[in-house]
């Protein structure tokens, strides 16, 4: 990235109101983002992603209210308004009609290789919207329409942003321009792939089927310590070093969301645990993670009693937004060739 110079130092990250949050979303995604943004080193956005959640069926009251809480999530969590921009995406119409044009660009070859639309899609493929296909093209706006440098996430969405860069790539070279960044993916943490707690080889998500596969940010203090108590493992205590985790993901998955939670490596977690049973290490977990939920879940709460005030800080955030958004899609739009920019 030798001109990576003349962009700006920008982060953008967003999450689907496609349910509620889950720790998953919390320890891969939110817990980076707080740290971009006190880190300071970025101007940081990030957005509550919408229009991706209407990819699959969503009630239009629920995703209303799921709208507010995910913004309701990322403020408890210590994104701060003042900081960050926090806005929700159809609020800038931009990210639809950049979007449009990166379909555009983007190859169906490329998008036949996404393991993420293989994986929700299923044996479903032809009755899936083609919006749930198309979705990386859409995701590639959201993140270029910024001219963001990194885009924080979780494992699950590395494939999608390497292929924002090479729809930033593709665009550049067949317009003879150089106005696109190639984003960088960042993925940190030991908690990058927080797995679903009943199947091991499944990632942990908001959609999943039951709720008991997952730590929602809202469960109080009883289903948390139930979930995991139920949470699927093998029979073994916990092993002395590292390496004994391997090839056992549940095992591996309770000991990275640990660490996750508590700021330890995997490794120190180990050397703390080292022999324990799952009957010390599951309650031991459960109170580290409602220790640190717990804070945050009743914050969320205060928040959604005044929809009001998040609307609000949701439409300023959006103002905010369209100032950076607008110049870069005028550009793009000069750049392919329409009339009237
Ligand atoms: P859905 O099931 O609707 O896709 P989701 O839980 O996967 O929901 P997204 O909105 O798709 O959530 O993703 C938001 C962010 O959370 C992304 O950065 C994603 O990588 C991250 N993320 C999602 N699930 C996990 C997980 N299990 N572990 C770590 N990070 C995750
Ligand atoms: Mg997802």
């Amino acid at each position: 990235m030798s001109e990576a110079s003349k962009f700006t130092p920008r982060v953008f990250s967003g999450i689907k109101p496609s349910g509620g949050l889950t720790l998953g979303n919390y320890l891969g995604a939110i817990k980076r983002f707080v740290d971009w943004q006190d880190a300071g080193t970025h101007e940081t956005i990030y957005c509550v992603v919408d229009l991706h959640a209407i990819t699959v069926w969503q009630e239009p009251a629920v995703l209303h209210a799921a709208t507010r809480e995910v913004a309701a999530g990322f403020i408890a969590s210590g994104i701060d308004p003042v900081k960050s921009i926090l806005f929700n995406q159809s609020q800038v119409s931009a990210h639809a009609e950049l979007g449009w044009i990166f379909s555009c660009v983007a190859r169906v070859g490329w998008m036949n290789r996404m393991t993420q639309f293989k994986d929700k899609a299923g044996a479903n493929a032809e009755k899936v919207s083609l919006g749930l296909y198309a979705y990386p093209a859409l995701m590639a706006s959201d993140i270029l329409l910024y001219h963001a440098t990194h885009v924080p996430v979780g494992e699950d969405q590395k494939q999608h942003v390497e292929l924002t860069r090479d729809i930033a790539q593709k665009f550049n070279h067949d317009y003879k321009v150089d106005f696109f960044p190639e984003t960088a993916p960042v993925i940190e943490g030991p908690a990058t792939r927080v797995m679903n707690l009943r199947d091991g080889t499944k990632k942990m998500s908001k959609s999943g089927e039951s709720d008991m596969e997952r730590i929602n940010m809202t469960d109080d203090a009883a289903t948390i310590a139930k979930k995991f108590k139920k949470a699927r493992t093998d029979p073994e205590p916990l092993p002395e070093t590292l390496d004994g985790l391997k090839d056992r993901p549940e095992a591996k998955n309770l000991v990275d969301i640990y660490a996750g939670l508590s700021g330890l490596s995997a490794e120190q977690v180990i050397t703390e645990y080292a022999g324990a049973g799952w009957g010390k290490f599951k309650p031991a977990l459960a109170e580290l993670a409602v220790e640190k939920l717990g804070p945050i879940s009743t914050e969320m709460a205060r928040l959604m009693a005044d929809p009001a005030e998040i609307d609000r800080i949701l439409a300023h955030g959006a103002d905010q937004a369209r100032e950076i958004a607008q110049p870069i899609l005028d550009e793009t739009y000069r750049i392919v060739g329409m009339v009237g920019r």
